[in-house]
């Protein structure tokens, strides 16, 4: 397989579900170590090509390739070997074990059986050091100890964070991790997003379209499932196109 050099391609993504065109030739582009924003208004297929990329949704047309490799075709499971780590606009904690647990299990569960099985202890110790080393980064070690149960709102979905940045992924998806959020919560997640590693290629879809123009180096822009716009911050917030999908929304 040739090598294009980019992290993430997605080439000409169409997605249909009976009649409804969910994603209409849809291509992104991201390279290693850069920041890209999906944006766009409900029902514009922002989920849906996150979905795609994960191996959830098998594209109708077109494919998903990761550094040069095909992936369009491969098994949730498999995709998440290759190094891509999804976050979900739904909870999926373990509200009775403790916060540090609940990052173990996502480092566990998300790495492939390795030799060194035979070696639980070693296994687990390095499951605890990654755990550690996100909780602090999402601003959240000295609550390690507690129940998942015992945090805020906000809190929670830092604790997500730390689960899926903990898998060490080398590609990371956000599906509106702002989404829910109070005032207050939302300012402390943006920050603890924009302090993400600088080199860690990431993709984010997000409703605030000040938020992501911070955030990105490219922006893509769907509206119902079509590419309306991609391009740089600068060149987005001059786009009219773009404008008139945002006026009111
Ligand atoms: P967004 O995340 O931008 O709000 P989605 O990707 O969730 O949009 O949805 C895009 C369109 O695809 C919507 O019309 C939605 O109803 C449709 N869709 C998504 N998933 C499915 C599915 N599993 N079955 C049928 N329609 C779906
Ligand atoms: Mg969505």
């Amino acid at each position: 397989q040739t090598r294009t050099g980019l992290a993430l391609r997605i080439e000409n993504v169409t997605r249909r579900f009976g009649g409804v065109t969910a994603l209409k030739d849809v291509r992104v582009n991201v390279p290693p170590g850069a920041r890209h924003a999906v944006i766009g208004p409900n029902g514009a297929g922002k989920s849906t090509l996150f979905r795609v990329v994960s191996g959830e949704y098998a594209p109708s047309e077109g494919t998903v390739s990761l550094d040069g490799r095909t992936v369009s075709g491969l098994s949730p499971d498999r995709v998440a070997a290759l190094g891509v780590a999804r976050s979900f606009q739904t909870s999926s904690l373990f509200i009775q074990d403790t916060v540090r647990e609940n990052v173990m299990l996502a480092v566990m569960a998300h790495t492939p059986a390795r030799r060194d099985l035979w070696r639980p202890l070693a296994a687990h110790r390095e499951a605890a050091r990654r755990a550690d080393a996100a909780l602090e980064r999402m601003g959240l070690l000295v609550q390690a100890d507690l129940p998942a149960a015992a945090l805020s709102h906000g809190e929670k979905r830092q604790l997500e964070l730390a689960m899926v940045l903990a898998q060490e992924p080398r590609l990371l998806l956000l599906d509106e991790p702002l989404a829910g959020l109070s005032a207050h919560e939302r300012e402390r997640v943006m920050n603890l997003i924009l302090d993400l590693p600088r080199d860690l290629t990431t993709v984010l879809i997000e409703h605030d379209l000040a938020f992501c123009l911070e955030f990105a180096d490219q922006v893509t822009v769907l509206s119902n499932g079509e590419l309306l716009a991609t391009g740089t911050p600068g060149e987005i917030r001059a786009n009219e196109a773009v404008q008139s999908v945002y006026v009111g929304s």
